[in-house]
């Protein structure tokens, strides 16, 4: 349910009450809310709201509920998107779509305005600066979603991978590999030989080639990231969705931004040191703007670089609701997509079976077979 929409006239995101007083003249009260103003205005804001996302006209207000008893809200005003044969407007593939009211869409949308925590303060600053020394504006800013939509859709992947893929694929990873070892019986003598770690390195000698993929493959994640891979591939199991792949330059490339800008701007993005966000992440509002910078500069490095330090530079904006604006995190969920893609891809090289621990099991018995054989060679002493 998108509280707020990008309205092509206001040339600016917009939830109902904002759109009411732009639309009719009138500010909404506790009596007559936004959604009430807005009862004559059905064409108009169909022809004029866009979705965020997606960017698919349609849009019509449904109004806030309110529970009869404590008069709280139930559910805030938002704008659903409907086609002209009462189907759902957004494309199949927006976050929005078969979207039902209490979805929560809190992970893929920053709200720059809120002031929760220290690091959204510091971005909703600079996303003021920026617009008011038009470095970007609220058109661009829906441009840059729209552009990350169409490039996203453009190419599709098919989730078919099987779902013990994704554990396959952790275990892999987790596996170390890099330490190199060649069993033999005699080994086995020793008096508290650990059978256990014998199997794991002859697991890595038997697949050498596996491991080269993986290396390649699979970008070191934490935990989180893991489990919400899984998480899709069960979701979206034989369903066709984005490739996520397709963002890899451009995320890399607000990665490095990113790395840069909180290591040389003297502001505080939060407790996490900026040569960790690789492997953990970078801020989301932070990674949003960097991507948005980017987007505006032609994915020119130093053009990004010179304009994040006009706006490190330029005095105080006079008008903090500037950065009231809902910035869609371009790279949502994108770590855990590339795992799910790339999991895909190491098991179709799989050839014995996904199951790491029964592969153990069938080395350790295989290596105590081995050495129960070499042992009835030995000559009796
Ligand atoms: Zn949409």
């Amino acid at each position: 349910m998108p509280a707020t929409a990008f309205s092509v006239k206001f040339a600016r995101e917009l939830d109902v009450d904002q759109l009411a007083t732009l639309m009719t003249g009138a500010q909404p009260t506790q009596d007559r809310d936004g959604a009430e103003l807005l009862s004559g205005f059905g064409d108009a804001i169909r022809a004029d709201i866009q979705c965020s996302s997606c960017g698919k006209f349609g849009a019509s207000v449904v109004r806030s509920a309110r529970s009869r008893v404590s008069r709280a809200v139930l559910r805030q005003a938002h704008f659903r998107f409907v086609d002209p044969n009462g189907g759902d407007a957004h494309h199949p593939f927006c976050e929005f779509y078969g979207d039902d009211e209490t979805r929560s869409t809190q992970d893929s949308l920053l709200d720059f305005g809120s002031e929760k925590s220290s690091e959204t303060r510091a971005i909703r600053l600079l996303v003021c600066k920026g617009i008011e020394q038009g470095i970007f504006d609220q058109r661009r800013i829906r441009d840059m979603r729209q552009w990350f939509f169409d490039l996203k859709s453009a190419s599709r992947f098919t989730v078919s991978l099987p779902l013990e893929a994704i554990q396959w694929a952790y275990s892999l990873q987790r596996h170390p590999h890099y330490q190199r070892w060649q069993f033999h019986p005699s080994q086995a003598e020793m008096p508290a030989f650990d059978w256990k770690a014998a199997a794991k390195k002859q697991f890595t000698e038997e697949h050498l080639d596996l491991f080269d993929l993986v290396t390649g493959r699979l970008v070191p994640s934490d935990e989180a990231t893991w489990k919400q891979a899984g998480e899709l591939a069960r979701k979206n199991h034989g369903r066709e969705v984005f490739d996520t792949t397709k963002l890899q330059p451009y995320y890399e490339a607000a990665l490095s931004l990113c790395v840069f800008v909180a290591a040389n701007s003297n502001i505080d993005f939060g407790k996490r040191q900026p040569e960790h966000y690789r492997w953990k992440g970078a801020p989301p509002a932070l990674l949003a703007l960097c991507a948005l910078v980017l987007f505006v500069s032609d994915w020119d490095m130093n053009a990004a670089i010179a304009a994040f330090a006009k706006l490190l530079a330029a005095p105080t904006p006079s008008d903090l609701a500037l950065g009231n604006v809902i910035g869609l995190n371009p790279f949502h969920e994108y770590g855990a997509w590339r795992l799910v893609i790339a999991s895909s891809g190491v098991a179709a090289r799989s050839p014995h079976g996904l199951d790491y621990g029964a592969q153990l099991a069938a080395i350790e018995a295989a290596l105590r077979e081995q050495h129960r054989q070499w042992k009835d060679r030995q000559p009796r002493g």
